[in-house]
């Protein structure tokens, strides 16, 4: 019988666990924390009863049947709409971009053509932008994109938005109607008791084993028949090649009575302000009554030595490092490489789950895959 070690057991190791074992394979999943489910890690804050997101907001949103029926095949999702709102010197406004933030901001009361032929008359002439900034300043012209991409892109990545991908930008929608659903996805929820108990039920299987608080060498897969590497690239690589650039958060939490933001998610893009986003939990589980709140204010910074790796950077001069450790990783025999860090890519967890899914089916007929295919 196959013997295999993860290292990790957020949710890319927890769903390769649970395909392994569910083809027959003894599973030994490490984390070095204590707890499983990784960054989407959540648990109850001990003085207000609130289910907090411990390393930030998490909301389930996914296109894919297949995503959507896997998670709740592990446990009950409810419905919740992310509704985020940003505040800036100038007022409060609906985000994502939609037309009532285009008929407050300019004090207007265009219909959704109106609306749609004035944003594309204000945006800039670049025909193929090519980074982040162009494609706001395309998208929406500059004042909108000053007033709610700018700042907070500066604030978020700490480098110039020409230094980014468009494809950051892109995740997020622009509309013409009063449509303020943060996310376009066809499935979104939140997991009744949390993400952490969704884990848990994926990773109870008789052939997983999971050992927390212990963190994982390369050395460690002797006597196992294969490793899968969930952490950062670079890292299994003891950062030989140089270190991959990643974007840490961390939060001030405060605790009060009743209704602090009177939202789960209110966005900062001033730069007169030094964190980007605020949330306040109990609204991430609006089916809950509590009497108290706690609300974390979240700020962003470079990683350094003993940081949580949340977002890779992805400039220019990092895709060029990540790509060198790709061709050392596919010199590698015995270990591959999965999820979010793994791959160094900005993966929403829908994608972890299904890119993890063909991993395994991929991997289970040819055990020499390095990558998700
Ligand atoms: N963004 C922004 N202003 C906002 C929200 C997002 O400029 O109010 C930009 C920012 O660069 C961010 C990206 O859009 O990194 C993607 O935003 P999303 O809300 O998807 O970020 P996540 O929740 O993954 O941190």
């Amino acid at each position: 019988m196959a013997r295999y070690l993860i290292a990790g057991a957020g949710l890319a190791g927890a769903v390769l666990a649970r395909e392994l074992a569910e083809s027959g394979a003894q599973v030994v999943v490490r984390d070095e924390r204590d707890h499983v489910a990784g960054n989407c890690h959540t648990e109850r804050d001990l003085e207000t009863g609130v289910m907090v997101h411990r390393y930030g907001p998490h909301i389930f949103n996914t296109n894919s049947e297949e995503a959507w029926d896997y998670v709740n095949r592990f446990t009950p999702f409810r419905p919740f709409i992310n509704r985020v709102k940003a505040v800036t010197h100038k007022g409060v406004f609906s985000l994502p971009v939609n037309l009532h933030t285009i008929n407050q901001f300019f004090n207007e009361a265009f219909s959704p053509a109106e609306a749609k032929a004035f944003v594309e008359g204000l945006g800039d002439d670049i025909p193929e932008p090519a980074n982040f900034e162009e494609q706001g300043r395309k998208l929406l012209g500059s004042a909108l994109y000053e007033s709610f991409f700018d700042g907070y892109t500066r604030k978020q990545w700490g480098c110039e938005p020409s230094e980014l991908p468009a494809s950051v930008l892109k995740r997020l929608p622009v509309r013409f109607n009063y449509d303020d659903n943060y996310y376009n996805a066809k499935y979104q929820g939140m997991p009744e008791q949390g993400y952490t108990a969704m884990v848990q039920a994926i990773l109870e299987h008789p052939n997983i084993q999971v050992e927390l608080g212990c963190s994982v060498a390369p050395q460690d897969a002797e006597g196992f028949d294969h490793l899968f590497w969930s952490g950062p690239l670079d890292q299994y690589f003891d950062c030989q090649l140089g270190k991959l650039g990643y974007r840490t958060v961390y939060w001030t939490e405060e605790r009060s009575q009743g209704d602090a933001l009177g939202n789960a998610v209110l966005n900062y893009p001033d730069m007169s302000v030094p964190f980007t986003r605020k949330h306040e939990h109990k609204h991430f589980t609006p089916w809950e009554q509590h009497e108290q709140t706690i609300v974390f204010t979240e700020f962003s910074k470079a990683t350094e030595e003993g940081d949580i790796p949340y977002y890779p950077v992805n400039r220019p001069a990092d895709k060029a490092l990540f790509r060198r450790y790709v061709e050392l990783a596919k010199g590698c025999d015995g270990v591959s490489f999965i999820g979010r860090l793994g791959s160094y890519r900005y993966l929403n967890m829908d994608l972890v789950i299904l890119e993890t899914l063909a991993f395994a089916r991929a991997f289970l007929n040819d055990p020499s895959l390095t990558f998700p295919p």
